[in-house]
This record gives structure tokens, sequence and C-alpha cells, in this order.
């Protein structure tokens, strides 16, 4: 059933069509607050009001024509400029930037949001994408940490080749976002087993976690699963790392209550908020991560 989703995500005649169809469109609300920005930040108000901070995503990716990516860094300028109030943060995929039509042109509108996301005194996370985008997401990532503080990187624990990364990004003083990972991957380059990722998962934190402590990282747990989570702050509570310091991410309309408790509890978290009308591909990764997502979807179906 996942490898079906992500061939799904990938097809371009679902793309252009399953946007139009209303029971899909009312299924998606589930995952996004709605297609518009003003919903987002109403959305990371209200989360705020509860002690759990924002990261705001506009949907889209491998554009390609670069107005287009002009028209993205444009709007996450005005984004960062209105979002003050929450301090809400921002997470960009490279692809949207332009990475696919040039490499140098996707620096450059990198650079530029870097450049909004400091003067807005907000952060700018790079998305990590499937793994033909990872040696030159890293490159954009290094140059662009070499030249700016507030920005971050997403790094999957499915991907063999994850802890060497992590080695490479140290040295940096990186922010680094862990995820699991969400595309569709060989077995030559990725976990395929769910044990083996959150093995890998745990491995990787506890490599950097201790890095955390000497305040040479910035870490997010970027996962909904708190079995994991709670692994992994047995290991941080043994280093003496202090809850704020420990931060969880989670997507929006996933384990809410587990996000509020986190936070009642003390510890930094951000739900990512989605929004924007280019949900598709997005989505079914969302569906491929939880099957079972499928039958909300075909129960919207019923009147
Ligand atoms: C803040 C954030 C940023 C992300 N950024 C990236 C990125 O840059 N690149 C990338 O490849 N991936 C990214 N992801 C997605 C990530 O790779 C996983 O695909 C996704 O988080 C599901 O895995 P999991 O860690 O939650 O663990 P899982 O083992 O998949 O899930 C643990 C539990 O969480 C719940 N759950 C998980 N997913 C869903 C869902 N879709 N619907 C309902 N319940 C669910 C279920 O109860 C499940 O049992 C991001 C995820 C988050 C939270």
């Amino acid at each position: 059933m996942r490898s079906l989703l992500l061939w799904c995500a990938q097809n371009q005649w679902l793309a252009a069509h399953v946007p139009r169809w209303r029971f899909a469109r009312r299924a998606v609300r589930r995952f996004l607050p709605g297609e518009g920005f003003e919903a987002a930040l109403k959305s990371a108000v209200d989360f705020k009001a509860k002690g759990v901070g924002a990261l705001f995503t506009l949907l889209g990716e491998n554009v390609t024509d670069l107005a287009d990516a002009n028209r993205v860094v444009e709007h996450y300028e005005e984004v960062l400029a209105a979002s003050a109030d929450v301090q809400a943060e921002v997470s960009v995929k490279p692809t949207q930037l332009g990475l696919d039509i040039d490499q140098e042109a996707a620096y450059a509108n990198l650079r530029r949001l870097a450049r909004a996301a400091a003067n807005a005194r907000s952060f700018l996370w790079v998305d990590m994408e499937g793994s033909a985008y990872t040696e030159r997401t890293l490159d954009l990532y290094k140059s662009l940490r070499a030249e700016h503080l507030h920005v971050g990187v997403a790094l999957q624990a499915y991907l063999h080749r994850t802890v060497s990364d992590v080695t490479s990004l140290l040295p940096l003083k990186p922010a680094i976002r862990l995820v699991k990972g969400a595309y569709a991957e060989s077995p030559q380059v990725a976990f395929t087993a769910k044990r083996e990722v959150d093995e890998n998962y745990l491995a990787l934190c506890g490599l950097m976690l201790p890095e955390v402590k000497r305040r040479n990282l910035r870490l997010v747990l970027a996962t909904h699963d708190t079995t994991l989570i709670a692994k992994a702050w047995r290991f941080a509570q043994a280093l003496a790392i202090e809850r704020p310091h420990f931060e969880v991410a989670m997507l929006y309309g996933i384990r809410t209550g587990e996000q509020l408790r986190l936070a009642r509890e003390g510890f930094t978290v951000k739900d990512l908020i989605a929004y924007g009308d280019a949900w598709y591909a997005w989505y079914l990764r969302r569906l491929a991560e939880r099957p079972a997502n499928v039958w909300f979807v075909a129960r919207q179906l019923l009147p």
C-alpha cells in the first residue's frame, strides 16, 4: 500500500485531476487548516496560546520555472514579516526554489530567505526531498550555514548515508531536524524495514544529543513516534539536557494531544502547518505514512 501511494504521489495524471475532486479536497482538510496563509496564521495563533510554536510551509515542489520560484521567495518574505508576533519558523523545499532548474539560482533564493528570516528574528529550515537531491541539498545547506546562523536542514533516518552526513555537518554547529523519511527509496540507499529505520533514528539521536548538551547543535526530533521520543528523552536526561532544549516537531492534524502534552511538560514543541493549493504529492505522502488514513479518505465519498 505504501509503495502504491508513493507511486501515485509522482503520477502526473493523478496530480492534475485528484485536486479537483471534492471528496479529496474534503479529506485533505484533516492535515491543512486551509489553503490560504490566513488559515495557517490563525492556527499558529491558537497553538501559541497553548505553548506550541509553528513552522509554516507553503506546499509545492519541483517548480519548472524560475519565475515561480521567485514568487515562492516573495511569498515567504511576506510571511516572515507578517508572522513576527507568533514567532513562527519557515520550512522550504529546495526544488520549490528552483533546484531542478539551476542550483545557483536555488542558492540565491535560499540566501534571500535566510536574510529575511534573520531580519524577522525567525529561522529557516531546508526540507530534505528524495535521495536524488540529498547531496545537492547538503551542499546548499553547508554554504548557507557558512553565511547565516539561523538556518537548519532536515536529515532522514531511513538513509544509510545519514550517519556520515551528521558527522560532516557537526563541525558547522548546524541545526538538524531529524525525520524518518517520506519518499520511495530503494534498499540500496535506505533501510526499508520500520524496525531498522527506528533503530537508526535512535542511534542518530545517540550521536547528536551529546552535541546538543555541548551547545554545538540545535536538534529537532520531527516525528509522531512518541515511543522513540520517550527513549531519546531518557538519553537526554542522562546527559542533563534541559526540557526547553529537547525539541520536538509534528505535523498539523497528527497527534495534536501529544503535542499539547509535551508542551505542557516543558519541552519545546512546534507544529508544522502546511498550506497552499499544491497539496497533492504532499498529501499522498501523508497517506503512505499511515495507510489506515485511506479509509478516512474513502469515508469522504459518503454523503
Ligand atoms: C515537522 C516534520 C517535518 C518533516 N519534514 C520532512 C522532510 O523534510 N523530509 C522528509 O522526507 N520527511 C519529512 N517529514 C515526514 C517524516 O519523514 C515521516 O514520513 C513522518 O513524520 C511519519 O513518520 P513518523 O516519524 O511520525 O513515524 P511513524 O512510525 O510513521 O509514525 C508513528 C505514529 O505516528 C502516527 N502517524 C504518523 N504519520 C501519520 C499520518 N500521516 N497520519 C496519521 N497518523 C500518523 C501514527 O500513530 C504512527 O503509529 C517531516 C515530519 C515532520 C513531523
